[in-house]
């Protein structure tokens, strides 16, 4: 098997961050995000598109503001990502919420100018009670799930999210309530890659917006798979696209509705976008038979989603002189825990798979790659009071910028009383 290479970080640009930072800290890479933004924004369209930022993915105020710079608007998951974003100076008329949990100000997030996604028969009743008249989206379940494992697929029967689509009566009646006008389809059912999939969930979702005279914009969300080891693919999204503009197209010649189109990825924009640079700080073995670990200064505290989803980053050892030389390690994370394991079998967080990799030393240099996406925004940030690693953006001018400092103490303790 090959050994994993990093991604965009070298010895060189590694040491000057750590000497600059420390170690554990996030590295993201400016000239990847715009990289991926483009290709994004390159999607297939018949009559437009937007592109919003699924910034759960990665809160960082100076990521949202690339994204912004770019073009790209923002989807936000609650009401606090929603004041995030604002803070970053996104207008409000280019978030759009969808969000599990209803917030408590709903009305002065509307009020703002929030586009907002009724996500369950109760929020679209809640939202007519104070927006009554107005404009909405809704999100539906169609039925179908697309995810890479059950804890990430987001559609289908076993999927809370959305309104469940045999329920489009009870949507009209609510929406004849309150006298709303609903505007926009949404369909986010979560990781896929395979074309077939989108062109399905395509019909179905077109199918819904025919039966809603009003609907002008049809949001399919996100869930375009990356590959984040050299051994997975990612998603083409010219292939994926391309038959999805056709059938917008195909529903304007039948209907004469131009449909607006929007996504709304995270994995595909932020997954290969940073890294995370730790320290080898200590190797144990577990004799003959057993094992060889790695220990790094970094782990689910800052990257949950090996122990939790089985998931594989990259991890390469840095060195400044060429090395050949490899072993077979199991790499652990800092935590007092046994499922804080970075190298766990593919999809089952419960198995050790050693990986190859350089041969490494005790003080080296380690970088964990694919972790732009679902790590800082999704960690157990301050399990055994670790702090909060900080954020570093490397620039395209080679340069690297201090995006968040390390917590402190201080700060982990600071809304304790005594
Ligand atoms: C999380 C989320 C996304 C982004 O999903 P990815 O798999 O990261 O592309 C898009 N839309 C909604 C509503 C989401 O909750």
């Amino acid at each position: 098997m090959n050994i994993e290479k990093s991604r965009f970080l070298d010895w060189q640009k590694a040491s000057a961050i750590a000497a600059d930072y420390s170690t554990p800290c996030y590295v993201y890479d400016e000239a990847t995000i715009e990289r991926q933004a483009k290709a994004a924004l390159a999607f297939p369209n018949a009559f437009g598109i937007t592109v919003r930022y699924a910034m759960k993915a990665a809160s960082n105020a100076t990521v949202l503001k690339i994204f912004s710079e770019l073009g790209l608007h923002i989807d936000a998951s609650s009401a606090f990502e929603v004041k995030r974003a604002m803070l970053a100076g996104i207008p409000a008329e280019n978030i759009s919420l969808s969000s599990q949990q209803l917030p408590r100000n709903l009305d002065e997030i509307v009020a703002m100018g929030v586009k907002f996604n009724a996500c369950s028969l109760h929020q679209l009743e809640s939202y007519g009670r104070i927006a009554r008249g107005s404009e909405v989206g809704v999100r539906i379940n169609p039925g179908l799930g697309s995810g890479g494992t059950n804890r990430t697929n987001v559609g289908g029967p076993a999927s809370s999210f959305g309104i469940w689509f045999e329920y489009i009566d009870k949507i009209k009646e609510t929406a004849a309530k309150y006298d709303l006008k609903i505007i926009r389809i949404h369909t986010h059912i979560g990781s896929g890659s395979d074309p077939a999939v989108w062109q399905k969930v395509a019909k179905m979702s077109l199918d819904t917006v025919a039966m809603f005279d009003d609907v002008r914009i049809l949001n399919m969300g996100g869930g375009f798979k990356v590959g984040r080891m050299s051994n997975e693919v990612s998603t083409d999204l010219q292939a994926v696209g391309a038959p999805v503009a056709k059938l917008v197209e195909e529903f304007y010649e039948k209907t004469g509705r131009k449909l607006h189109f929007e996504i709304e990825p995270g994995t595909f924009l932020m997954a290969n976008s940073a890294a995370v640079l730790a320290t080898v700080q200590d190797m144990v073995d577990t004799g003959k038979g057993g094992y060889e670990f790695l220990k790094l200064d970094t782990g689910m505290t800052d990257i949950l989603r090996p122990s939790i989803y089985g998931a594989q980053h990259p991890i390469s050892i840095l060195s400044p002189k060429p090395e050949t030389e490899t072993r077979e390690y199991v790499v652990a994370g800092h935590c007092c825990e046994s499922g804080d394991i970075l190298t766990p079998a593919p999809g089952d967080p419960e198995g050790l798979a050693p990986r190859r990799m350089l041969k490494a030393k005790i003080g080296d240099l380690c970088v964990i790659d694919g972790a732009g996406a679902y790590c800082s925004s999704m960690s157990t940030s301050n399990y055994n009071s670790y702090p909060a690693a900080a954020e570093v953006m490397l620039m395209k001018d080679g340069s690297a910028r201090l995006i968040r400092r390390r917590q402190t103490l201080e700060q982990v303790l600071e809304n304790e009383i005594s």
